[in-house]
């Protein structure tokens, strides 16, 4: 039997916009001593405009951009990707018609690849231009110039050949610093983990001051890192809001979701944010401990 200063603290915390799915996970709160944050939808607002548009081979020319960016934008349809609306978006903003691809597939947490036209078309990050092998020393400058100003460069490649780059800038959501304050001042220790590259990603981390960045990961990493953080010894909570953290949403002793975010991770996770930041997470805690204490 659930007991009831368990039941009444699920409710409270439910008149916070805290949804905490069964009495066990406010009980496994207690226990938590690491923040997992996702970036992109997390910490940020998640919905990222394109500020940059850059070609590789030639001075910025109004034609041969509309050029890139229909193709680009055509490929990013293809995506859920929050970085893929901002360009389709911004394609439109420009009045650009898109050309329909004769194939594409979305490549989880490094990009797009398709055909336009009878080209391979490719639109993503760095590690997916390596993967294709694509030399793209002509705009690494640019690209580290982006990254430290915490945008995320995305790279464009037509039939082997670097095209140019879109850069697309996040916000980061008004209450996150705060929330992030209200964990270490509850002896909490703040992880983030981004698929984004690692000078955007430290970018946004000492903007919000988390403790620690893990940037790179491909949505399996994004378990492991979990886990590594587990046979540590940590108790873990993972926060995420895509389908790329679904899977370590499950894998954390605890997971914690917005209610704006990918219908699959809010089935991994144990509670529910409804108010879409992480002011609820420092909350929960406060709860579950508050709670705890009571019922000994
Ligand atoms: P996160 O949500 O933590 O930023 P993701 O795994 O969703 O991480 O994405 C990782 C990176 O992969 C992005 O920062 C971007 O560089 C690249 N990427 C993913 N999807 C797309 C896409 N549709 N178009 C371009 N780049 C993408
Ligand atoms: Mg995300």
């Amino acid at each position: 039997a659930v007991p009831t200063a368990v039941m009444v603290a699920t409710g409270r915390g439910a008149t916070f916009g805290i949804l905490i799915k069964g009495g066990e996970a406010l009980q496994r709160l207690e226990k938590i001593d690491t923040i997992v944050l996702d970036k992109t939808g997390t910490i940020t607002a998640g919905r990222p405009q394109v500020t940059d548009v850059l070609l590789a081979g030639s001075e910025s020319n109004s034609a041969a951009e509309d050029q890139m960016i229909r193709i680009a934008a055509a490929l990013e349809r293809a995506s859920e990707h929050p970085l893929a609306e901002a360009v389709v978006r911004y394609a439109h903003e420009r009045g650009l018609s898109l050309t329909q691809p004769e194939a594409f597939e979305s490549l989880t947490g490094l990009g797009v690849v398709g055909m336009i036209n009878g080209d391979v078309t490719l639109i993503g990050n760095a590690a997916l231009m390596r993967k294709y092998s694509i030399a793209s020393e002509a705009l690494q400058a640019a690209a580290l110039r982006l990254s430290e100003a915490g945008k995320t460069p995305l790279w464009i490649a037509v039939n082997g050949a670097l095209e140019g780059m879109i850069a697309v800038a996040d916000t980061v959501k008004p209450t996150s610093v705060q929330a992030i304050r209200q964990m270490h001042a509850e002896g909490l220790r703040v992880v983030m983990l981004t698929g984004d590259n690692d000078r955007t990603a430290g970018a946004i981390a000492r903007m919000v001051g988390v403790d620690e960045v893990v940037a790179g990961v491909l949505p399996a990493g994004k378990v492991d890192s979990v886990k590594r953080l587990q046979a540590e010894g940590h108790v873990v909570a993972m926060v995420g809001d895509g389908v790329n953290d679904a899977p370590a949403l499950a894998q954390a002793d605890v997971g914690l979701t917005m209610a704006n975010g990918a219908d699959i991770a809010m089935e991994a996770g144990d509670v529910t944010l409804m108010r879409n930041d992480l002011i609820g997470v420092p909350m929960s805690i406060a709860l579950s401990r508050g709670t705890m204490r009571v019922m000994r």
